[in-house]
């Protein structure tokens, strides 16, 4: 048997990490409802050209890392929803149940083992 409670605890627990990782490096657009990058804070009045490429490059790559973080976040999300529902656990693909194991180590898990995502 799966222990929900444990579940829930692992998702929050998981949901509250990306919140903060995310509250890094960006934050929610309460108009678009997505997350989006911060440009870093002006820390030099005058800045060279290179300054600027390197802090394009960082932006972006924030910009890019907060979209995975954003996409595991809605997983995570999602699985909380879920949990109490009949369907929870069950593999998309074969529609039998996750192995408690994975489930354990990834609540957000919406495959069984045969079936993971890459
Ligand atoms: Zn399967």
């Amino acid at each position: 048997m799966l222990d929900k409670k444990k579940i829930k605890e692992k998702l929050e627990e998981e949901r509250d990490i990306l919140l903060e990782e995310m509250g890094g490096m960006g934050k929610l657009n309460t108009d678009t409802g997505e997350w989006e990058a911060t440009p870093e804070e002006m820390t030099y009045r005058e800045t060279d050209q290179n300054d600027m490429a390197d802090r394009f490059e960082d932006f972006e790559s924030r910009s890019s890392m907060i979209k995975v973080l954003e996409a595991r976040l809605i997983n995570i999300l999602q699985a909380l929803k879920d949990l109490n529902k009949a369907s929870f656990s069950i593999c998309e693909v074969c529609k039998k149940e996750i192995e408690v194991a994975r489930i354990n180590a990834n609540p957000a898990a919406k495959t069984c083992k045969k079936h993971l995502e890459n």
